[in-house]
């Protein structure tokens, strides 16, 4: 049996992706959950989503980046990314992860390069959502997005908070006093007990004691999730306290649950997908087959198959 642990160590195994890129179903499953290896691979991909009702966000795959260099050539491709938004005429904004722009180098570094970003995205009109990443840099993270919200307006930057997390409540209160827009996850990394709720029932009542808080700030927020027991908590506080569908939106990840994007747009909910894109796609990628076992069966029979 495959289980989430060993695919959770697979996808640190880059050298593998080489080998499993010359399986041709392999290389076409990928495009399932990553939207290509370059902008315009994602552009058209986002243009799909915009003709089907949702908006997007882009994301420039790349992670363990150790050299300055590298973090200026990650702040490169965003404000690229940030033009072809403009120039192709989508709906979609950007989220970015601390550690791309230099987090394991420098604070200092990570701050300025960030911020390069956001400067742009404000002229432009757009946002720059923070991603959290493990719990070994939130409260750096924290204090990186909260300097640059500082500086810059309610729509120009916005945050995550992962409600697996023991301390999100109290982040919650914090980050809405400033206040700021806030993407609320279950959370997607290895974490102890001591820092996060081991049962998955724990993490889903916080998820909606936070879900009903954020729906009654009267800020927008983003609820990203996949669940159905979420996303029907979320239509019923809205329902009861009667707070609008353009109140907030829904958000999920490109290639998971389409039906359900396309439902949610339907109904008239704004539905706003997150869409991976670059050549480091291979522990993403691995990391969506870790949460749902399922996916590793399709995936080998598939590759049988071809
Ligand atoms: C837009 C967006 C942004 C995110 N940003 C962050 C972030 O910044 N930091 C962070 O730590 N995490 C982030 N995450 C990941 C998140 O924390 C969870 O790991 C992930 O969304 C799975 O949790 P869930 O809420 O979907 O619920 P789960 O309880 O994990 O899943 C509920 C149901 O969703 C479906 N499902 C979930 N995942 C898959 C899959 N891969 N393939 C097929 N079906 C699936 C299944 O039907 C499953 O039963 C983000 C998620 C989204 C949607």
């Amino acid at each position: 049996m495959v289980t989430r642990n060993t695919l959770l160590y697979l996808s640190r195994q880059e050298g593998l992706k080489d080998f499993a890129t010359r399986f041709r179903p392999f290389k076409k499953l990928t495009t399932r959950f990553v939207a290509g290896e370059t902008i315009e691979e994602a552009v058209a991909a986002i243009r799909q989503l915009n003709a089907r009702g949702c908006t997007a966000s882009f994301d420039h795959l790349n992670e363990s980046v150790t050299k300055i260099s590298e973090t200026e050539e990650e702040v490169r491709e965003y404000l690229r990314v940030l033009a072809s938004i403009d120039d192709a005429g989508i709906r979609s904004n950007v989220s970015i992860k601390l550690t791309q722009f230099g987090l394991d180098i420098d604070p200092e570094l990570t701050y300025k390069n960030a911020r390069t970003v956001v400067a742009d995205a404000a002229r432009r009109g757009n946002f720059v959502r923070v991603d959290m990443e493990a719990s070994s840099v939130t409260q750096v993270t924290l204090d990186i997005f909260k300097r640059l919200r500082a500086e810059f307006g309610l729509n120009d930057v916005g945050i995550v908070v992962q409600s697996y997390l023991r301390r999100a409540q109290t982040d919650v209160e914090e980050l809405l006093k400033i206040p700021a827009r806030i993407r609320l996850c279950k959370g997607a990394y290895n974490e102890p007990p001591e820092v996060a709720f081991p049962d998955k029932k724990e993490v889903d009542e916080n998820y909606i004691r936070i879900m009903r808080v954020l729906l009654s700030s009267g800020v927008y927020h983003g609820i990203a999730t996949h669940d159905p027991h979420m996303i029907e908590a979320t239509i019923e506080t809205a329902r009861q306290r009667g707070i609008g569908k353009e109140a907030f939106e829904f958000q999920m990840l490109y290639g998971v649950r389409r039906d359900l994007q396309e439902q949610l747009a339907r109904d008239g909910y704004n539905m706003r997908v997150y869409v991976p894109y670059g050549r480091h796609w291979y522990p993403y990628f691995m990391r969506r087959l870790a949460e749902r076992p399922a996916n590793v069966w399709f995936v080998l029979k598939n590759m049988l198959k071809g």
